[in-house]
């Protein structure tokens, strides 16, 4: 069958992008459908303070930079647009700790198997420590907090996918300036600044200092003829026998146009809840991909986000200066804490809060969106000098055990079919509590107190799972290739396969499977 392209990727984060990429440069007919905007960098939150919101209800209305969603125990953000999380990421890449893959995986998933592929994504997105004269207050802090609790052999920088420049004389103490930094085009043609610690980083960098794979896997793709679409919300996949017809509809002009395209191989990449929850409805609702395995929608994992607000008095920790992270505390192998495998980081804060103190009172503003944890930060820090806070910030392995499925929006007789989420706080109990008594014991050593008790319903801002990549049908969705058991050339390549949680930052992980996968497919000769 004649098909318009060879290979329909859906998504353009960190599993979509590399994806592209590699299929195009192997000569592949490459078309990529994005839900989400092209940003410029005129356009970022950072600079247009607005455009916020992605809402998957009004797309048309409101197709912003965070796709934040509620689902009762817990909320999810995500991104939106071409780049997917790396747009706004806190630029941590960094290689899965080996015994990741010891259980729960595909025998073929091995850390040294990977190796290859870390080291692929390593040679696109060029991370790198922070320099060692350009500590912030708070790299400072984490690394004397580390000594003091007896931690220090476990501390590092981690390697962040940011363009720095070792000769930027960094003063700490005086307000960061754009204009310091100086632009020059990367390997792939795009112009980059060095970082200036704006502080901005899940906002967009206003200098463009960051690596995401906006400016490097994606142009590359396109260098090689892929063909990228922003403002495609992809809503079905169809079989064809020999290929696939995807339904998307284009955000353009004020509505929603339907349209669709054929392509031999499709990869969904739409991320840990984008693309379970396409598969789910073409399974379940529209009923053209009758045969994907019944454990779709299982081993959801938080990846054991957790923030814990510190005011450390008579310190100044400026959380609005510096890269969003800059170095972390590791609890894996044979340093768990309480049995628990976990990561402490800095979490930086853009000077967001300012921005919304005025829209807080405004129920309509994008801000009501973020839901309890801002307005409870906001109430806290009324009465506290924000330069003075430390956000302690960490993230741990919790137990898979949430699962998605469709239901009846009302009811769950009525209504369209919405996804639901069940997950269930106890499966991460234990691991937030480590990370808890972790943060007070090092917010302490440091003349630190945590502001707030942990919040009933978490934030995470590492989905993970969904589409589990397992040995059969009978314990996943997705083969080690990330080939779709029982439909052919359909595969995943984001955050949703991985059958078990990282225990940190997860994108580096996420990249490497996606290597791997389009590595296989051209290998295979599909
Ligand atoms: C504030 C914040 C900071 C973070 N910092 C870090 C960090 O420092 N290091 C790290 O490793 N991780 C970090 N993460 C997590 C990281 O961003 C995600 O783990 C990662 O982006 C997931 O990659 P992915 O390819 O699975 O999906 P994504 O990167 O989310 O990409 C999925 C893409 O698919 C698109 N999409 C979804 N549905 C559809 C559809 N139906 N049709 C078309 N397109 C669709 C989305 O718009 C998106 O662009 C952070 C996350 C947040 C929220």
């Amino acid at each position: 069958m004649a098909t318009d392209f060879d290979a329909a990727i859906v998504g353009s984060g960190f599993g979509g992008a590399v994806a592209a990429c590699r299929l195009a440069e192997a000569g592949y007919r490459v078309v990529m459908l994005e839900r989400g905007r092209r940003w410029h960098r005129q356009d970022y939150p950072s600079i247009s303070r607005k455009n916020w919101i992605w809402n998957e209800l009004d797309p048309v209305r409101d197709h912003g930079w965070l796709d934040i969603r509620h689902f009762g125990t817990i909320a999810t953000i995500a991104g939106a647009g071409v780049g997917g999380g790396s747009l706004h990421f806190a630029n941590v890449v960094i290689d899965a700790q080996p015994d990741l893959f010891d259980e729960g995986w595909p025998s073929e998933i091995t850390f040294a198997g990977l190796a290859p592929y870390y080291q692929k994504v390593s040679d696109v997105l060029e991370p790198r420590k922070i320099p060692s004269n350009q500590f912030s207050n708070r790299t400072k802090l984490l690394k004397e907090a580390a000594t003091n609790a007896g931690f220090g052999a476990q501390y590092d920088e981690v390697e962040l996918a940011v363009t720095f420049n070792d000769d930027y004389a960094y003063d700490a103490s005086r307000e960061p300036r754009a204009g310091d930094s100086i632009e020059r085009p990367n390997a792939d043609g795009v112009q980059q600044g060095f970082c200036v610690h704006l502080g901005q980083c899940d906002l967009g960098c206003p200098v463009d200092a960051r690596n995401t794979v906006a400016v490097n896997y994606i142009p590359r793709a396109e260098r090689h003829q892929a063909d990228v679409r922003p403002l495609h919300v992809v809503r079905s996949v169809e079989g064809l026998g020999d290929g696939y017809r995807i339904h998307f509809d284009r955000i353009d002009n004020g509505g929603l146009r339907p349209g669709s395209l054929t392509a031999r191989i499709v990869v969904a990449a739409a991320g840990s809840i984008g693309s379970t929850e396409l598969l789910l409805r073409c399974r379940d609702q529209h009923r053209t991909l009758r045969h994907i395995s019944s454990t779709l929608g299982t081993r959801w994992s938080s990846n054991g986000n957790y923030l814990s607000p510190a005011v450390h008095r008579g310190r100044k920790v400026y959380p609005g200066r510096g890269p969003t992270i800059t170095a972390g505390i590791r609890f894996f192998g044979a340093n768990t804490h309480n049995g628990q495998h976990v990561m402490i980081e800095d979490g930086g804060v853009p000077d967001l809060l300012d921005e919304y103190r005025d829209e807080l009172s405004n129920p309509r503003g994008d801000a009501n969106r973020f839901g309890g944890l801002l307005r409870a930060l906001y109430r806290v820090l009324e009465r506290e000098p924000v330069e003075e806070l430390m956000p302690w910030f960490a993230q741990g392995r919790d137990i898979p055990s949430g699962t998605f499925r469709l239901q009846r929006r009302f009811l769950g007789l009525l209504g369209r079919d919405v996804l639901r989420l069940s997950w269930d706080p106890s499966n991460a109990r234990q691991v937030l509590d480590a990370i808890h008594e972790l943060h007070r014991t090092l917010a302490g050593t440091t003349g630190g107190r945590i502001l707030l008790q942990p919040p009933d319903a978490p934030i995470t801002p590492h989905p993970l799972g969904g589409c589990p990549m397992a040995e059969s049908a009978t314990d996943g969705v997705v083969d080690h290739r990330g080939e779709v058991f029982g439909h052919h050339n359909l595969y995943v390549a984001d955050g949703s396969i991985l059958p078990r949680p990282v225990g940190h930052n997860p994108s580096k992980t996420i990249a490497a499977l996606s290597e791997r996968i389009a590595d296989i497919i051209v290998h295979e000769g599909k």
